[in-house]
């Protein structure tokens, strides 16, 4: 190179990079979403499939903002969050479980994208690129929103579900709290 790179080109390449992300996860997420056993993972998984199928075109209208062609580079990051992702499913691990381990997997993508994310709105700004800020941003918003419902997801019982597995003797004192589906009133307690 005749002269050094300077930030626009780092942005470029990362916009690349993080557009093979988004397109291994369009090929990973379907299997990760089969292999659910709770309908609510399931759904939420595939729901972000398709938002990510979104992300991919907002990435094309990001690199038309600064007059560049989509191309991808292979994002070696997300493939390594993908194949430790699949290595899950090969265990033999009951349903909650795996739905547990599931979620982990993806928070680790999330976050991965929510890095990538932060990162490319905060250059797009500092550059004045205010049309890829504002599309990327959008990408950034979705990311966080993902992140948070697995953990909704996670902490609002399905965790609770594989520890009793692991430990029954927690579904005891589970059963005495208020918050329990099981409860003799068989009704949900609002939060
Ligand atoms: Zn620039
Ligand atoms: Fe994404
Ligand atoms: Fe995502």
């Amino acid at each position: 190179m005749a002269e050094a790179g300077t930030l626009h080109d780092a942005f470029i390449e990362e916009l690349r990079d993080v557009y093979d992300a988004e397109k291994q996860l369009i090929k990973a997420l379907p299997k990760m979403a089969r292999s659910a056993s709770s309908r609510e993972l399931r759904g939420l998984l595939e729901t972000h499939l398709e938002e990510t199928r979104g992300q991919v075109e907002r990435l094309d209208e990001v690199f038309a903002s600064i007059e560049q062609k989509p191309r991808g580079k292979h994002c070696e990051g997300i493939a390594g969050i993908i194949e430790e992702g699949k290595s899950i499913l090969e265990e033999d691990f009951d349903g909650p479980t795996l739905d547990a381990s599931i979620i982990a997997a993806g928070q680790r993508a999330e976050h991965y994208e929510i890095a990538a994310y932060g990162t490319l709105v905060a250059w797009a700004r500092a550059m004045g690129h205010d049309d890829a800020a504002e599309l990327l941003e959008q990408t950034l918003e979705e990311e966080k929103a993902a992140d948070e419902k697995l953990s909704a997801l996670a902490e609002g019982g399905l965790n609770q579900e594989a520890a009793q597995l692991a430990h029954p003797e927690l579904a005891g004192a589970a059963n005495d709290r208020p918050k329990s589906k099981r409860s003799p009133a068989g009704r949900r307690a609002s939060k």
